[in-house]
């Protein structure tokens, strides 16, 4: 019998017996409590944070919001709740996907399984019985057979590594840690330091309330318009009737959105004419320009002429043409590092009290108690926002104290990168699984499709095991090394491996400088992991405690 959540918390650090512990209430963690129930699994999500949500918990900066369409940013599981939920925006804000979070936990009653502001500090695989000892850091044990990492892939923000941080008196904004009740800029003096996705989405807005904005940028980003607008009824009608096919062609694309496929090399067509195919993929969703040709991501020409035609279209925005050409990205190809959608973020740097400083040229030397200094010179500001970004895909793994096998630690087996089998699983960790984790589609695809898959597949893989009388699931040495030396030859077949990206792990110090996300496309991933699982799990080995 296991006690309540509600007995367990007036207990304690007394154990807590469970089949199932999923560490994370984002939309992964929570669709991992609905199928595990419903597998009749006692299940208990731990979350760091106050609420639910996960990354829609956490950013609420100004401009937070999708770069998924919103019919294609929901989960898919449920034919109804897709019919019934009505979204408002192309692109829905991070209030409305927070609502909509809560709707779908309301709805399936998950509230009640989901124990908040407590956060996981260590997981010990007990060799003797097959089972987790898990530990929080309010000091909480828990017992539990599974254990589901639904951790996220951006959620450890990062800070800058520039001394004297702790120096500034004025205020400091991180924006994944964004206060709930906001920040009002009107008449003051901010900086913003990062121009990936969060930066590219807030500065517009800032810009709207500061009396003065200074943009210190180390990489120029492509950008797109967003071109997001409020969703015509009629229109959201008529994708809700065609939903299963839409679904099932996202399930079955490259990066988890359906475009067609490519069928021409971009060097093969001439110039008017691959101009014209840019300019009607320009702002009509993320991944169009990436998928135009059939080498845009593999050969260094091919790619060039679609980073040339953002280029262009960066010095048709910006008047000053040196502001220009400092907002043109000269160092990655177009798509290596993640795309962004904007609204008018490179006409913001038009307006008169918005500064473009280039730290390429003057890198940042710390900071002080005033504001920024660079090698050029000192910047007094009264706000200090960090848009820069997160520890991605191992932070918030490498943050819990893992602990496989015979005390294997997590950090040891992956002090070269990590090494997974699908990206699920770690030979040497049973029963442990990373949703979304390294070496699967993950960040590089709609992730709400490859959040369902991966729930999906270690529901059944849970059931299945359980249905032949095993308990432990776990994947061979072989498997894991076979498969991440797929990852990475894929990846390196591909332009990817050039950029200074999150996704290599180049924004951390220190971090193994690998791809860690497979870019062999999601539809192939998904056959793969169908084919593996329906000739009995390849690569998992099934056993009793
Ligand atoms: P998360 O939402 O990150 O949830 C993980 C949860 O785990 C967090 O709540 C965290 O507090 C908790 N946690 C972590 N460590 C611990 C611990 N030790 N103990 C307890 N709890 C812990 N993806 C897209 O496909 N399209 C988009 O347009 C898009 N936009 C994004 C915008 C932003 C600003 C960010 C940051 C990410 C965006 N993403 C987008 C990626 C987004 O993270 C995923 O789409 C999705 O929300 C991930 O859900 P998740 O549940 O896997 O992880
Ligand atoms: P990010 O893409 O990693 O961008 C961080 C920015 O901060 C980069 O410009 C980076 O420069 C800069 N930076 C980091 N450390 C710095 C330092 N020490 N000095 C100066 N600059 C520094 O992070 P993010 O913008 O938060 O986005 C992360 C991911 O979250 C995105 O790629 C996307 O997947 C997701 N996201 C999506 C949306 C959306 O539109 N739906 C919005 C936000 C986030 P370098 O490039 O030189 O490292």
């Amino acid at each position: 019998m296991t006690d309540t959540l509600e007995q367990s918390a007036t207990r304690g650090t007394a154990t807590r017996r469970v089949d199932a512990l999923v560490v994370g209430a984002g939309l992964s963690g929570l669709y991992m409590l609905h199928r595990f129930r419903g597998l009749g699994l006692d299940t208990v999500v731990l979350e760091a944070g106050g609420d639910i949500g996960g990354t829609w918990y956490w950013n609420r900066y100004p401009g937070a919001r999708c770069d998924v369409e919103s019919m294609e940013y929901s989960y898919s599981f449920d034919p109804e709740l897709e019919q019934d939920w009505e979204w408002s925006e192309k692109y829905p804000t991070q209030p409305e996907i927070l609502r909509y979070v809560h709707h779908v936990a309301d709805r399936f009653g998950l509230h009640d399984g989901v124990r908040l502001d407590t956060r996981v500090a260590s997981a010990h695989f007990r060799d003797r019985d097959g089972r987790w000892t898990v530990t929080t850091e309010g000091g909480e044990v828990w017992d539990t057979e599974q254990l589901v990492m639904a951790t996220g892939c951006l959620s450890t923000s990062k800070l800058p590594e520039i001394p004297g941080v702790e120096t500034f008196v004025g205020r400091t904004l991180h924006t994944a840690h964004w206060p709930h009740e906001g920040a009002d800029f009107t008449g003051r003096r901010v900086a913003v330091i990062g121009t990936g996705s969060s930066g590219i989405q807030a500065i517009p807005l800032i810009a709207d309330e500061a009396a003065d904005l200074t943009v210190f940028q180390r990489t120029a980003n492509f950008s797109m318009p967003a071109n997001n607008a409020p969703l015509d009824p009629e229109a959201q009608a008529e994708r809700k009737r065609g939903y299963p096919e839409h679904r099932k062609a996202a399930r079955e694309s490259g990066f988890g959105i359906p475009v067609p496929a490519a069928t021409q090399s971009a060097l093969e067509v001439d110039p008017e004419e691959r101009r014209a195919r840019y300019e009607a993929t320009w702002g009509r969703n993320l991944v169009g320009m990436l998928t135009s040709y059939t080498d845009s991501i593999v050969d260094p020409a091919a790619n060039e002429t679609a980073a040339e035609f953002v280029r262009e279209k960066i010095r048709g925005i910006v008047h000053d043409p040196e502001t220009a050409e400092t907002l043109c990205p000269r160092d990655h190809p177009f798509g290596t590092k993640r795309p962004c959608l904007d609204s008018g973020y490179y006409a913001t740097f038009n307006r008169e009290h918005v500064q473009l400083v280039d730290l390429k040229k003057t890198p940042l030397t710390e900071i002080t108690a005033r504001g920024l200094r660079t090698t050029e010179r000192e910047y007094e500001v009264d706000d200090l926002v960090f848009a820069t970004g997160f520890d991605a895909m191992t932070g918030s793994l490498a943050a819990i104290d893992l602990r496989g096998r015979d005390g294997k630690r997590l950090a040891d087996a992956w002090a070269d990168g990590p090494v997974t089998h699908l990206g699920l699983q770690v030979a040497g960790f049973p029963n442990l699984y990373t949703i979304t984790g390294p070496g699967s589609p993950s960040v590089l695809s709609n992730m709400m499709v490859s959040i369902e898959q991966h729930v999906d597949f270690v529901a059944d893989a849970v059931r299945y095991a359980h249905e032949r009388g095993a308990t432990v699931i776990e994947s061979t040495e072989e498997a894991a090394q076979g498969w991440t030396d797929h990852v990475r030859e894929v990846g390196d077949y591909t332009l990817y491996p050039q950029a200074n990206s999150w996704y290599m792990g180049a924004n951390v110090p220190g971090k193994p400088r690998v791809f860690m996300a497979y870019i062999g496309g999601v539809g192939a991933y998904r056959q793969h992991c169908d084919q593996l699982a329906a000739d009995g799990y390849t690569g998992f080995a099934f056993s009793s405690a």
